[in-house]
């Protein structure tokens, strides 16, 4: 891909970064800031060089500030959002005990897939296409069950449903059970309050929202996971995902101590270290900015008579919107047509609605640009005297 300009924009320093051409308006691998890459080129490091040790602890405190979860343990740890999945479910769930997956989309799928694997029974509530669940049905499935955990996906990229956490995460804990939430692709772009909404584990990951190359995922445990991590009267087969290893090594380093335990890639640290200082520091407005993408993205799709995949507003993520190919296109011909006007968009993901779908993500480093040169690209595709 090769870079064309190098504008900064209104937005400042955190969007100030090259404009590719094509264009990606992908849900990942985002575009990174200049200065992450530039840390990323940085060789590393030896692992227990003070240096690598002092990255590794502001990545950590600085995820704990992303996340909304002062006390709880951060885990930075190589892999992509699957591996953080897995290894989240694989320490703390206990094997053959029931678990209850809320699936809006091919993510939910996922965690499903990733239980059975592991071998626990796995109750799945699959929301309507477009619909996140309702808390009530939720409440209705833990009672009648006996579940250890709720596992559910944020904002499902496959779908562009935004679930509300904290409502959930209430009904869970009426009912005993552990609250993991896989969060890639809305930290970054939503509000997150790990602590506040009561979530045991919430894990995300670098190449989404926070804009950082792909390689690392964030995984961060609450008092109660913590507690279900050491006390665990089993072992999973897992050895390399199992968090329990890599607990000593977290708390050595938030007290700027180094631990051994496998090598972690110093440079990719340091970029998201990097990369998580320009998220934290854009703060709320990160949040706000998103929103304001997502709104001046739509009403202009909308315009055109494209027809958003969730049917209500306030269920629509931040970073990501996925629409029905209209009725004289193919999602895959819209696709074509727009790489062939230098914008990259996705092809549909949804289980129930793949091929009828296409998907836009606005994650990161995005600016109004970006937007309108993506609104141009489909408003000209759309109109019938350019066909
Ligand atoms: C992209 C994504 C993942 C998986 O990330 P990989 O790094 O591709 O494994 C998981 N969950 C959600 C919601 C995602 O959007």
């Amino acid at each position: 891909m090769r870079d064309v300009s190098s504008t900064a924009t209104a937005s400042g320093d955190v969007v100030a970064s090259p404009r590719p051409d094509p264009l990606p308006m992908v849900v990942g691998p985002t575009r990174p800031h200049p200065s992450v890459l530039r840390r990323l080129a940085q060789a590393a490091d030896p692992i227990d060089a003070s240096t690598s040790v002092q990255d590794l602890q502001r990545a950590l405190l600085l995820t704990r500030q992303l996340l909304g979860a002062p006390a709880a343990v951060p885990f930075v740890l190589p892999g992509t959002g699957t591996a953080g999945m897995e290894s989240v479910a694989a320490s703390l769930l206990a094997p053959r005990a029931p678990v209850l997956v809320v699936s809006t989309g091919m993510w939910g799928d996922r965690w499903h897939d990733i239980c059975v694997r592991l071998g626990l029974p796995a109750q799945v509530y699959t929301c309507g296409p477009g619909r996140p669940p309702e808390a009530g049905e939720v409440g209705r499935l833990l009672g009648a069950g006996h579940h250890q955990a709720l596992l559910v996906t944020h904002v499902d990229s496959s779908s562009g449903v935004r679930t509300g956490i904290e409502g959930l995460a209430r009904v869970a804990g009426e009912h005993g059970a552990l609250v993991l939430v896989d969060g890639v692709s809305a930290a970054g772009a939503e509000f997150v309050h790990q602590e506040a909404w009561g979530v045991d584990a919430y894990l995300t990951s670098t190449p989404k929202a926070l804009g950082v190359p792909a390689g690392l995922y964030l995984a961060s445990l609450g008092p109660r996971a913590v507690d279900v991590l050491v006390s665990r009267t089993w072992t999973p087969r897992h050895f390399s995902l199992d968090l329990l290893h890599w607990l000593p090594v977290m708390r050595a380093a938030l007290e700027a101590r180094f631990a051994y335990h496998q090598t972690l890639p110093g440079n990719l640290i340091g970029a998201l270290t990097r990369g998580l200082e320009l998220v934290v520091r854009e703060g709320a407005e990160r949040v706000h900015r998103h929103r304001r993408l997502a709104v001046r993205l739509r009403s202009a799709l909308e315009a055109e008579g494209l027809r958003n995949f969730v049917a209500e507003d306030g269920d629509r993520a931040n970073g990501v919107s996925v629409y029905r190919a209209p009725p004289h296109l193919t999602a895959a011909e819209l696709l074509r047509g727009a790489a062939g006007l230098g914008v990259l968009l996705q092809a549909g993901t949804h289980p129930a609605a793949a091929g009828e779908t296409f998907r836009i993500g606005h994650l990161g480093n995005v600016d109004e640009q970006d937007i309108d040169q993506t609104a141009g690209t489909l408003r000209r595709l759309l109109s019938p005297t350019d066909r």
